[in-house]
């Protein structure tokens, strides 16, 4: 993991993972099920990472949803605002916004991982290696 996290320049936070079902909650319009999430705490630097069993196929995707969930913490500060948000502005108006903020912070992601895969060389792969590098380090 600290390989992982210092790929992505992410040394000083400190991540929670687990691996559990997530479903659509009650009330919830999303379609499909999500493949992870991660909720990131700014102000601490800490994040938990859930990643979805029924979403991983392979070890390949387990890395590529943890660096997906991982890259989320970049735009982290601007869930302070987010929080903020909810308490100055009526319950339609966060909902639109939820939405905006939603679509965006996963375009930004998959933007960032195109740029990674193409321009950088962090892949899955290259993530995967790096994490067997730290296993044999431990030893
Ligand atoms: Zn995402």
């Amino acid at each position: 993991m600290p390989a992982l996290q210092s790929l992505l320049a992410l040394e000083d936070w400190k991540f929670d993972i687990t691996v559990e079902h997530i479903g659509p909650e009650e009330g919830e319009d999303r379609q499909s099920v999500l493949m992870g999430s991660c909720v990131a705490q700014a102000n601490y630097h800490t994040a938990a990472i859930t990643i979805n069993p029924e979403q991983c196929g392979s070890p390949k995707d387990v890395v590529d949803i943890l660096r997906h969930e991982m890259i989320h913490v970049f735009h982290s500060d601007h869930d302070i605002m987010r929080g903020q948000l909810r308490h100055v502005v009526d319950e339609k108006m966060f909902k639109m916004f939820e939405e905006v903020y939603y679509h965006a912070a996963e375009k930004t992601v998959c933007r960032i991982e195109a740029m990674l895969n193409r321009g950088l060389g962090v892949t899955a792969k290259k993530m995967m290696e790096a994490k067997r590098d730290d296993g044999n380090k431990q030893k």
